[in-house]
């Protein structure tokens, strides 16, 4: 491994030990001393007793680091904190693949949040419609005025849509407030201003505001990669055909799409959480984007270039933040930060969808090709052998010996365990 060069490119990188890896990372993103520490160390208590309620200790996930990636012609290495095995795997191995075509490439709109504030007992919806986004510009400078910060770094309330919904309960207005949250994710800043407005708009439309609140769908906050996978790296057109073959269930039906979405979430939630943003946010965001034509569908599309090589794509709403929430709290995720050597919630946003995309592209591949159990199989024989009560030194050995036989199974674990230690005797 060279020390010189700073590239995300690795070969064998599994096969280190831990503190190789560390070294690696250490010299990849310039980490300190002090920097190196916080892997060994857990959320200390008064953190976390500030974090959440009623707390009692911490949780621990492996932190792992996904490498080869190569976005917008910048190198990263990805931390992902996840309990799945083979996950870091994959994606390490599609980013690889995607690298011989120039990587991934990403484009992000605005950092625009929608709350939402429903109002209802309207005597006429049409004119109250109308009366509100006459007060636009007013209810905009009262929102703008509960957060001086935001607005300073070129932030704040940017624009207000009316929409008429018929409901059980008759017909109510719901007014979106739309916010460029900066490098916030985004929740806080406006569920304030919502709340903010909601006795001005009681006024103007003569109605009552029940809910107030952010929006998880944030269709105007969305990110696209996309990367080319070389064909003959895949095994040729055949593969490519697989693959596409493998790829269009998801598009058309959504008990597959779930399963598909699914494996996309297992890179970005994995970086997600190793960041100290908000998985369930995005995740609902996801979903409900991947519903927004009325059919639950996949995240990303795929199709073959005229040189034959796999052209792929994935677009979803990213409301991350690197400033604010847990983000700022955490001490794991400031490091993740570190790692990942980003700075803004946009180049943030570009790395989770490039990495979303490898780990579906990761899937499709071995599912078209060597099926899925293939890869999963010598991490799930290490934990299948940890639970027949294989104990360090015999973990690995009677791992191997279940995939050699063919036959990860708990009962035969227990029997070649129970051979291995009476032959030790
Ligand atoms: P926050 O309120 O902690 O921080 C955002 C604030 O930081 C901004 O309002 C601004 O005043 C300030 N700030 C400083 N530098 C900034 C910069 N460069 N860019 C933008 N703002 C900057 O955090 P938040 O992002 O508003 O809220 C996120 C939290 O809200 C998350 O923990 C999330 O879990 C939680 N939450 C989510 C939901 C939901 O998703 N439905 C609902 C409620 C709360």
């Amino acid at each position: 491994m060279s020390t010189t060069e700073r590239t995300s490119v690795v070969s064998g990188f599994y096969k280190l030990p831990i503190e190789k890896r560390r070294e690696f990372v250490t010299h990849f993103a310039n980490l300190s001393e002090d920097d190196v520490k916080i892997f060994s160390s857990c959320l200390d208590l008064a953190t976390a007793d500030r974090m959440i309620e009623n707390v009692l200790g911490t949780f621990e996930l492996p932190l792992g680091l996904a490498v080869n990636f190569l976005i917008n012609g910048k190198d990263y290495i990805i931390p992902m904190a996840t309990e799945e095995s083979s996950v870091v795997a994959a994606a390490s191995n599609a980013a690889k693949i995607a690298r011989i075509k120039g990587g991934f490439s990403t484009t992000c709109s605005e950092p625009l949040m929608i709350g939402q504030l429903q109002l209802l007992h309207i005597g006429d919806v049409v004119t109250a419609a109308h009366e509100i986004l006459k007060h636009k510009e007013q209810l905009l400078i009262l929102a703008n005025s509960q957060d001086k910060i935001l607005v300073d770094l070129g932030g704040g309330a940017r624009d207000l849509e009316v929409r008429i919904l018929d409901s059980p309960l008759g017909t109510m207005i719901v007014t979106h407030l739309i916010v460029d949250v900066r490098d916030a994710m985004g929740a806080n800043a406006v569920n304030t201003m919502c709340e903010a407005l909601a006795p001005m708009l009681e006024e103007i439309s003569g109605g009552k505001v029940r809910l107030k609140i952010l929006s998880n769908l944030a269709d105007k906050r969305l990110v696209k990669a996309t990367a080319v996978f070389d064909k003959e790296k895949m095994g040729g057109d055949r593969v490519v055909d697989a693959f596409l073959e493998s790829y269009t269930l998801a598009s058309i039906d959504p008990y597959r799409a779930a399963t598909h979405n699914k494996g996309i979430m297992n890179g970005i939630d994995a970086l997600i959480i190793a960041t100290g943003n908000d998985s369930r946010a995005i995740e609902a965001g996801a979903h409900a984007y991947a519903a927004r034509d009325g059919q639950y569908t996949a995240l990303t599309r795929y199709h073959k270039n005229n040189n034959g090589d796999l052209v792929g794509e994935i677009e979803l709403p990213m409301a991350v933040g690197v400033v604010g929430g847990a983000a700022n709290m955490h001490p794991k995720a400031k490091l993740c930060r570190k790692i990942l050597g980003i700075s803004s919630a946009r180049e943030l946003a570009e790395v989770v969808a490039s990495l979303g995309l490898a780990q579906n592209f990761a899937a499709l591949f071995a599912l078209s090709t060597v099926g899925i159990q293939k890869g999963h199989m010598s991490l799930h024989a290490k934990n299948i052998a940890v639970m027949a009560g294989a104990q360090r030194g015999e973990i690995e050995k009677l791992a191997d010996q279940l995939v050699h036989n063919g036959k990860v199974k708990l009962d035969y674990a227990k029997e070649l365990l129970e051979k291995m230690r009476k032959k030790a005797k």
